[in-house]
């Protein structure tokens, strides 16, 4: 497969799927949504009815359809944009999803989206392994609070949406997460110098990543091809 010459980083949310890089966000698909709502409420049900009942037994019975049809939903989803994402790009940068996990979250929510984003994440691996492509993950720490354009910390709380420095660089919060995660993941590869700011980046980044993107690609494809067991 020929090399595209791009590099992009993700950052997960709560209210969209990823923004990437780029500024582009995906949403969660509005069928998954339903069938997670319906997925929950089924979970409900079952701890209303008595023990032993046989309308436990009926609910138990929709709770297993119920999450038959998310998990594959879910998967459907992940395989497709997993797949979509490693063919239009060369390296593809995430947050290290089990450093972040340290930090105990017990919102619903959060752990269906953190459920998704997991198995997108073994997918981006197998198709980037398919495909000779490379995805990395990259500690998650101040990627949301440093500024992608000079690195000074913009402390802000998780309601405030964007990112607005001295520097003059005004951002999507998570936006700039993801440029951040790029460009650690850039750093960690060897593409770029720690004393190179973000503008250069963005000027030579596409070049830097045509020299340097054959002698990846070539480690890359020594390695197994492993499909993900989920
Ligand atoms: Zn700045």
């Amino acid at each position: 497969m020929q090399p595209t010459g791009k590099a992009l980083g993700l950052d997960v949310g709560l209210n969209h799927f990823y923004t990437d890089s780029n500024g582009e966000k995906i949403d969660n698909p509005r069928y998954l949504r339903k069938s997670e709502k319906r997925l929950s409420k089924a979970q409900r049900q079952v701890s209303k009815k008595v023990k032993g009942s046989n309308n436990r037994k009926k609910a138990i019975n929709r709770l297993g359809r119920a999450h038959l049809k998310v998990s594959r939903q879910r998967k459907d989803f992940a395989v497709k944009l997993a797949r979509c994402v490693v063919m239009s790009n060369d390296i593809v940068a995430v947050e290290d999803l089990k450093v972040r996990n340290l930090v105990k979250n017990h919102h619903l929510a959060k752990s269906i989206s953190d459920a998704a984003w997991s198995l997108f994440r073994e997918w981006l691996q197998y198709f980037a392994l398919k495909f000779g492509k490379v995805v990395i993950a990259v500690p998650p720490h101040f990627t949301s609070q440093d500024c992608s354009g000079c690195g000074e910390i913009v402390k802000k709380s998780l309601s405030i949406r964007t990112h607005v420095c001295k520097c003059g660089v005004v951002l999507d919060r998570d936006e700039n997460a993801a440029i951040n995660i790029l460009v650690k993941a850039l750093r960690l590869l060897g593409y770029i110098s720690n004393t190179v700011g973000q503008t250069e980046i963005n000027a030579c980044g596409e070049m830097i990543l045509y020299l340097k993107l054959e002698t990846v690609l070539k480690q890359n494809r020594s390695l197994k091809q492993e499909s993900p067991s989920l």
